[in-house]
């Protein structure tokens, strides 16, 4: 039976918030999702400017491949993959251009293995470890499917055990400085931030030689328009456009949540919103548990600044993802980057006019503090400019056909996902660093009673997989 008269709000219509929507719903809930923007998807969207779409968030999702569970169930219960957007699968993922040096991040481990010992053989000790640092881990990651499977886990136990401590005591930068080719370390470098552990390395090219970490067609706007109508058609309410201001708390128990100086009564809240900047705005006292006031002080997290270009050219003959490594380090934003991760979208239906190209060029990194400090001096703008017309001059060395060619520029910085998502710091993920615990935040809360949370902070590495488990878990824990 339906228990209809208990009700759930959840703050946020993102990936989280959507996820614990419908699953809340699922339990007879009545639900309301709270969204302070005009859309959902929250940091996983894409934008139109004149003519050209720019993804903004997916660039490959674990849980593609229904071998990656329980990411996968998760996917197509929440509706997110569907018939209409077919999950593409890069091979190679990227292709890396570092002078007259041309590597490729293959799919298949030992394709890759294979191009990286012949390009550098004096590596070929590195790169026979890294593929069996691939192979064991790989045969934890995806769910076992059978008895052949979980006999093959029991007897890689004795060295899965301390392999997996070592990845996660190490940082990718160390693990890929036993490398000792420039290009390889390079090309190793710009596969995610440095900073990360070694096991989320490691999981990435597992992901990627088990064929998952697809890229769904549509990107994250068809992701998010998916979810959507599949919340809404299961029932719950979605109000766009309403930011809560608080969580109201009586004697230990929410009450509801407060959106214009109304209080909005609710049994259930599920924050779905940036942890870090929930604890800091939406309680009046501040939640007395030891994660939270961990987390309440912030947590260093992924940023990016996103410049986003749309070209008048086709330009399908460049490889999808490109990462060019720089001639000279470039200073953007006060930080140094080496290479350019440069992603070409047209080709793709709906991205960009006939004959022209959709391209985004992303730079990982947190300089909130520098676009921070130009949006209260005034300089925010002028600033983007120059970061635009710097990147501009930079491609015109390695690919003149796109300054040439350039009709839309548009650039998101920090201060855009602050803005927009309300992300602490501008930050759209956590970080799994090295020596960390994977938990820093439990979806209920031991003090007040009917206090969830869901979202990209709950466990390491984030993103929109842990934003849609942690969806999952919040609403099973009501
Ligand atoms: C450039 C880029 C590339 C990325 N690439 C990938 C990738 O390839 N793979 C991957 O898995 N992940 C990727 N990510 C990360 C991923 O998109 C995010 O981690 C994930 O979408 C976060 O989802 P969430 O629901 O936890 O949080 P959010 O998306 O931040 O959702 C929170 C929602 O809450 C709303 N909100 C905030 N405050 C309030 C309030 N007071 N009241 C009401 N609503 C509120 C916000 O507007 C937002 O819609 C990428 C992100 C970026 C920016």
């Amino acid at each position: 039976m339906l228990k209809m008269s208990k009700k759930v709000i959840v703050i946020g219509a993102g990936v989280a918030g959507m996820s614990a929507a419908y699953y809340s719903r699922q339990k007879g809930y009545e639900v309301t999702v709270f969204e302070q923007g005009n859309c959902s998807g929250g940091v996983a969207t894409s934008w139109v400017r004149r003519g050209y779409t720019f993804d903004g968030g997916i660039h490959w999702l674990v849980g593609t491949s229904p071998r990656f569970q329980p990411f996968h169930k998760r996917w197509v219960e929440t509706g997110a993959l569907q018939v209409n957007n077919p999950v593409v699968y890069a091979d190679p993922v990227f292709e890396f251009r570092s002078g007259d040096t041309t590597l490729h991040l293959w799919r298949d481990i030992d394709r890759l293995a294979q191009e990286l010992a012949d390009f550098a053989p004096e590596d070929r000790k590195a790169v026979l470890a890294l593929r069996r640092h691939v192979r064991i881990i790989g045969t934890y990651m995806p769910a076992p499917q059978g008895f052949g499977d979980r006999l093959k886990q029991i007897y890689r136990l004795p060295v899965f055990v301390p392999l997996i401590s070592r990845l996660i005591w190490t940082s990718t930068e160390k693990y890929i400085g036993r490398f000792k080719n420039p290009h390889i370390r390079e090309m190793l470098s710009s596969i995610l931030s440095l900073e990360q552990n070694a096991l989320s390395l490691i999981g990435t090219l597992v992901g990627y030689t088990m064929g998952d970490n697809g890229y769904p067609t549509g990107g994250s706007r068809r992701l998010a328009d998916n979810m959507e109508q599949t919340v809404l058609k299961a029932g719950c309410r979605i109000v766009y456009r309403t930011k809560v201001e608080k969580v109201c708390i009586e004697n230990g128990r929410v009450k509801g949540v407060m959106v214009n100086g109304k209080l909005h009564p609710a049994d259930y809240v599920i924050v779905a919103m940036d942890t870090c900047t929930a604890l800091r705005t939406l309680f009046d006292k501040p939640l007395q548990e030891r994660w939270a006031r961990k987390l309440a002080k912030g947590m260093d997290s992924e940023h990016c600044s996103l410049l986003s270009l749309g070209v008048k050219k086709d330009l399908s003959y460049l490889p999808s993802t490109l990462r060019i490594h720089l001639k000279e380090p470039i200073v953007l934003a006060g930080r140094s980057y080496t290479t350019l991760w440069v992603y070409r979208y047209n080709g793709k239906e709906g991205y960009a006019p006939d004959g022209c190209s959709s391209l985004t060029v992303l730079f990982q990194g947190d300089t909130y503090d520098y676009w921070k400090a130009a949006k209260d001096d005034g300089t925010y703008t002028t600033r983007k400019q120059e970061f635009t017309q710097e990147v501009l001059r930079l491609l015109e060395s390695y690919l003149p056909e796109i300054t040439e060619n350039v009709a839309v520029t548009d650039l998101a910085t920090p201060i855009t996902y602050e803005r927009y998502c309300g992300c602490y710091r501008g930050g759209y993920m956590g970080m799994w660093y090295p020596k960390q615990q994977p938990y820093h935040a439990p979806v209920k809360s031991s003090t007040v009673r009917g206090l969830r949370f869901a979202g990209m902070r709950t466990f390491m590495s984030g993103g929109m997989p842990v934003s849609v488990q942690s969806g999952y878990k919040a609403a099973k824990s009501l």
